[in-house]
């Protein structure tokens, strides 16, 4: 059996992947199974933050996995220790706790809100409000979490105590007025939702109430975060600090992480047993995303916003297309043609782009040469341009 057989067998058919095998890439080519090259716009969803195969990144892993490739978390490790110091240091932030994914660092978040809410307000007072359009993870409390009811069919009963709203300072304050509310948890900019960013009146008006009712903020950076946006954390273009950032996608390049830190409020909501991960904190992974981390400089963001800068203004307001949204490299096409339709007419022409509900998504690695992504967004915009046949 050929691999597309051998998948389609044994492998839980959980995703409508496309018909091509990925073999190997280097930093933003990849070539399939018949040598074919693409340029990629999709960094394996966010995460290949320094592109494929980044000599740097794999020297950074590949050191650490001939020192100790894994301990348990009864031992200390520098690469854990070194990273949470550098998060916390670029963020403002106070304390880490390291997992294995974006649901994971967002549960982590959860819990850590509603124990800091019940101290202070009581055991009623539980609820998390997010977003509609959001996206938070796929584990049953992270699902609940996620404003988007079409992801919670069969799998009911969810979690209970969560609740979302449009992203209105009228409908945030009716939702909170309706009960005691933990925390809000939103992304700065929705990604699965479709690429939209909240706008600055909303993130005004809901850091307001938050702080009128000591309501946690917590942002969602698993996919907008570690420099996507063109600052190091989206929430850096809004002008306050949440009181929790969870993160994971880019931070790792390549290999899980996730990562939930915790602000001044909530330092020391955590204390020995109260959470933990086997892998959480692994070192090899570590000391890959402390690299990762030290590539993500004021040089490398001010490229991603040029980069960014060139994308829109060769998109917006072409014709084929309705509207470009989002914020850094991080980019949402509406496409007049199905999304579906732009994505693999981009494949046959050698450009791996993504979706977003009825947009066409870009999120190449962070570092795309420029003449790269010069081409492929070239390609994108003639595919969307073209009468269909
Ligand atoms: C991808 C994503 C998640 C879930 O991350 P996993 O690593 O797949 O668990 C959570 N939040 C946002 C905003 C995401 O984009």
């Amino acid at each position: 059996m050929n691999v597309f057989e051998l998948d389609r067998q044994y492998v839980a058919p959980t995703y409508a992947r496309f018909p091509i095998q990925i073999v190997k890439g280097k930093g933003s080519l990849v070539w399939d199974h018949q040598g074919k090259q693409y340029i990629d716009l999709g960094s394996g969803i966010a995460v290949n933050s320094l592109g494929l195969a980044d000599n740097g990144w794999i020297q950074a892993v590949t050191a650490q996995l001939g020192a100790v490739q894994h301990t348990s978390n009864l031992y200390y490790t520098e690469p854990c220790a070194e990273l949470a110091q550098q998060l916390c240091l670029r963020t403002g932030m106070k304390k880490v706790f390291f997992s294995n994914s974006g649901a994971e660092a967002n549960e982590c978040a959860i819990k850590a809100a509603r124990k800091y809410a019940c101290e202070k307000k009581g055991p009623d007072a539980y609820t998390i409000v997010t977003l509609n359009d959001s996206f938070h993870g796929r584990t049953l409390t992270t699902l609940a979490a996620t404003g988007q009811s079409a992801f919670h069919q069969h799998f009911l009963p969810l979690t209970p105590g969560f609740v979302s709203c449009e992203p209105t300072a009228e409908d945030l304050r009716k939702t909170v007025a309706q009960q005691k509310t933990a925390a809000i948890l939103f992304e700065i900019v929705r990604g699965e939702g479709g690429v939209l960013p909240l706008e600055a009146e909303f993130v005004e008006a809901m850091v307001a109430l938050a702080r009128e009712q000591d309501i946690l903020l917590i942002a969602d950076e698993v996919q907008c975060g570690n420099g996507r946006s063109g600052k190091l954390y989206s929430y850096m273009h809004y002008g306050f600090t949440p009181d929790i950032v969870t993160t994971a996608k880019g931070l790792g390049g390549g290999l899980p992480i996730g990562a939930t830190m915790l602000g001044e409020k909530a330092e020391h909501v955590f204390t020995p047993g109260l959470n933990g991960s086997t892998f959480g904190g692994n070192p090899a992974v570590c000391a890959g995303a402390q690299y990762v981390l030290g590539q993500i400089d004021e040089t490398l963001l001010s490229q991603v916003q040029e980069k960014a800068d060139y994308v829109f203004q060769t998109l917006q307001g072409c014709k084929g297309i309705q509207s470009v949204t989002g914020l850094g490299l991080m980019i949402g096409v509406k496409p007049v043609k199905p999304a579906k339709q732009v994505v693999q007419a981009c494949m046959d022409r050698g450009v791996l782009v993504l979706t977003a509900k009825d947009r066409v998504r870009l999120l190449p690695a962070l570092n795309i040469p420029f003449p790269l992504l010069r081409q492929a967004v070239e390609i994108l915009k003639e595919v969307c341009t073209e009468e269909s046949v």
